[in-house]
């Protein structure tokens, strides 16, 4: 069967406009001239403190900061529960950087929990390694949620504070608990390859009266706390407004402003996502070679990129077919290279961390290749993509059939 190869022709990195409703809003602030989260008339609650209110209420806790971005959310949960220099946390190796630099960026020191082939946390290796630390900043990394119910039995044990880094799971939910309800405190980003596009910026969750109090003042509130979307009571900030240390990451009203109306639209966004990934893994399943994630029954994930595994595949047959995939359009990144990447990069390469060599982990990320799905797909799109892909790896697989040994 020979003719013109197909070719799919759009942009991996391309995100929907900003809504018209959303870019009307960012314009009334702007015109407004009050940009700042605390400069609102006295009774006025501004867009941060609205935007507060309504993910608090979307999540269902009790509280909720807007700050400045994703990883400063991170930060600073790990300051309002204590985390000081020194302190070992535990964490994922498979994860972004952001996260071993939240832990860094506190003086702490990251010590790595492996991932299974279900690209979700080692749950027997948290359980072995659960002695080591008392605060594991958990990365729900590119949506895959570890069986909850088992990973806070252990921590709960253990006496370990669970802080959620949901990045990549705001809207999704394990057995109907929204994602970042289950730690002490959930961190979400709004960066614009996330669920909602502000360019920049994070959120935090928490129903903890002295953690919320402490994430408040340390976000830079001065003493104007009070003017919050979700307040703690009085007595929280008692001892907290002279201990904690104001280090500035706020959230402004224009961001807000461009938040709250996507906000309102995130579940049915997180739907569209999902479409897509369910649209590609159809096309993919049943390749020769290929290993599909399999989702948990008890996971609503929202499917804003896929990831499949080359299981034991020689890297120069995955680098080939990463190539072969990406002159026909599709982008696809590898967790496998020794070089850190555009975004990608891997435990190995923060250099910064003492880590030990994690072989199962290795295997998996050798494996591994990942690819985003930006709501500017279409179902067709979808289908087209997985069709380059099956061909590709196919095409490589028939090849060097015999060279795909077990490593
Ligand atoms: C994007 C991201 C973050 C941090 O978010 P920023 O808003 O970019 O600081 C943290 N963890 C993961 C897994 C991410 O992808």
């Amino acid at each position: 069967m020979t003719g013109t190869p197909e070719i799919f022709t759009g942009s991996f990195t391309r995100q929907e406009p900003i809504p018209e409703d959303a870019i009307d809003a960012a314009i009334a602030v702007m015109r407004s001239g009050r940009l700042h989260r605390y400069n609102v008339a006295a009774d006025e609650i501004g867009e941060v403190a609205a935007l507060e209110q309504e993910f608090a209420a979307y999540t269902g806790a009790k509280y909720a900061l807007a700050v400045a971005s994703g990883g400063y959310a991170l930060g600073a949960a790990l300051r309002a529960v204590g985390v000081e220099p020194g302190d070992r946390v535990l964490t994922n190796a498979f994860t972004l950087a952001p996260v071993p630099g939240a832990i860094a960026g506190v003086g702490a020191v990251p010590v790595f929990v492996g991932v299974t082939g279900a690209l979700t946390i080692d749950l027997d290796d948290l359980a072995a390694k659960a002695g080591q630390a008392r605060v594991l900043m958990l990365s729900h990394m590119r949506g895959h949620l570890a069986n909850m119910d088992r990973l806070m039995q252990i921590c709960d044990a253990a006496g370990i504070t669970v802080i959620e880094d949901c990045a990549h799971t705001m809207g999704a939910a394990w057995r109907g608990r929204k994602s970042g309800r289950d730690g002490r405190i959930g961190c979400y980003s709004v960066q614009s390859y996330k669920h909602l596009n502000a360019g920049e910026g994070g959120l935090l969750i928490t129903d903890d009266d002295e953690v919320m109090a402490r994430a408040i003042l340390l976000s830079g509130s001065y003493m104007l706390y009070g003017r919050h979307g979700t307040v703690p009571p009085d007595a929280a900030f008692e001892h907290a407004k002279y201990d904690v240390p104001n280090i500035s990451g706020r959230m402004d009203n224009l961001r807000a402003a461009i938040l709250r109306p996507q906000l309102a639209r995130l579940d049915a966004q997180c739907a569209a996502w999902t479409e897509r990934y369910r649209t590609v893994e159809a096309g993919l399943r049943g390749t020769a070679g290929v290993t599909v994630i399999e989702r948990p029954d008890e996971e609503s994930f929202v499917g804003s990129s896929i990831q499949f595994l080359l299981m034991d595949w020689p890297d120069a047959a995955v680098t080939e077919v990463v190539a072969r995939c990406a002159r026909r359009g599709v982008q696809l990144k590898w967790f496998g290279g020794t070089e850190p990447e555009g975004y990608t990069s891997r435990y190995d390469s923060w250099r910064y961390v003492p880590a030990a060599p994690l072989p199962a982990t290795d295997r998996v990320l050798r494996a591994t290749l990942d690819m985003r799905l930006p709501l500017t797909f279409t179902l067709e799109d979808c289908a087209l993509i997985a069709r380059i892909i099956r061909a590709e790896v196919g095409a490589v697989w028939q090849a060097g059939a015999a060279d795909v040994t077990p490593a």
